[in-house]
């Protein structure tokens, strides 16, 4: 008998037909169909294999999946699965960290541009017959500028290789976590946080949310930020205190900020952050592209396909329960 899979959510057809080959797909909205709680439950309980994307999975739901051998997450971000509790059971939770950094690099790159020269802005005065206020919108170049890069993962190291090579942007980069010898890329490493915040033009921010990273960026720090700098933020919301960037906006401390993601998401729309002219705002579409959802949905469905066939995924969050 094929392994059951259940995919309660759509990922791209190159993925579906590298499980399907192998395995009895449940894809409800392949169908048109929506599934009330109850029938997503009892599909989830029967299941060898799940694949979600923001579908929770809490322990509660782990304790009826008797059958239940790999929980793939389309994507990064796995706070939608309690994965601790699937480590207590030995089910491997596997994502896809490589998919989206390229697509993720090139909007924060798209943000820079945008917010250097004004392009919403502009688009928005010309649509509405002011294009006599093109003399108002003198932006920035980027070349010869120092872009400032915090976390020098895969994102933030994409953006530099971007930055460097293709804007010839001065690159210093923060991150402690990654070791001199680890990283070949353009960024000049700062040895402190607050040391690349004297220096950048631009700032941007990609690292993962924890403890540590939340509020990263606050009043303190944005007290220390080089006046005039430009703030980019693709990671993840609550890594700024939203509410000392909006005190830094208004104060004139930096000249702008461009965002993807927000401390609750969707932001309302009377968010004073919506409300800000040197603003520019994206609803955490970072990833979002043909490219990085073909990868995705292939990178996760391979994931599945390792485990329930006694091969080792190429990326689990919890590869201990492999060994
Ligand atoms: P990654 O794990 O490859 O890189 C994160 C880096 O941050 C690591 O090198 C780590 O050492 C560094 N870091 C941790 N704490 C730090 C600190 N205090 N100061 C400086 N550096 C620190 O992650 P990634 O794949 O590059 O993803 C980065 C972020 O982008 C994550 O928050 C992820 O959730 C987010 N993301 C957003 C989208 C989107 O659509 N907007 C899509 C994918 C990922």
């Amino acid at each position: 008998m094929k392994p059951a899979v259940f995919v309660p959510e759509p990922i791209a057809p190159c993925g579906m037909a590298l499980l399907e080959a192998a395995c009895d797909c449940t894809a409800p909205w392949a169908e048109g169909k929506v599934l009330t709680d109850a029938e997503a439950q009892e599909l989830l309980h029967g299941a060898d294999a799940v694949i979600v994307r923001l579908f929770e999975i809490g322990a509660a739901d782990l304790q009826q999946c008797p059958r239940l051998k790999v929980i793939a997450k389309h994507g990064v971000g796995v706070d939608n699965i309690d994965c601790d509790a699937a480590t207590a059971r030995g089910i491997p939770v596997v994502f896809t960290p490589k998919a989206n950094a390229n697509s993720v690099a090139e909007h924060t790159i798209g943000l820079m541009l945008a917010l250097a020269r004004s392009v919403v802005p502009a688009s928005v005065a010309l649509r509405e017959g002011r294009f006599a206020e093109r003399s108002q919108f003198i932006g920035v170049e980027l070349a010869g500028r120092t872009l400032g890069v915090v976390g020098l993962g895969r994102i933030g190291s994409r953006v530099a290789e971007i930055a460097s090579a293709g804007l010839a942007m001065r690159v210093c980069g923060y991150d402690p976590y990654v070791a001199p010898g680890a990283y070949a890329g353009p960024a000049e490493r700062m040895a402190s946080l607050d040391e690349l915040l004297a220096v950048a033009d631009f700032l941007t921010l990609h690292v993962g949310l924890t403890a540590e990273t939340r509020h990263l960026l606050d009043d303190r720090r944005l007290a220390r930020i080089k006046p005039g700098c430009r703030v980019l933020n693709t990671s993840r919301g609550a890594v700024i205190d939203e509410s000392a960037l909006v005190r830094a906006l208004e104060e004139g401390r930096i000249a702008g900020a461009a965002l993807d993601v927000f401390e609750e998401e969707p932001i309302a729309t009377d968010h004073p952050l919506c409300g800000a002219p040197n603003v520019l705002l994206t609803p955490h579409i970072a990833s979002s592209s043909r490219e990085s959802m073909d990868r995705m949905a292939t990178d996760c469905a391979q994931g599945v396909l390792d485990v329930l066939q006694g091969r080792t995924p190429a990326d689990a969050v919890n590869p201990e329960v492999l060994r």
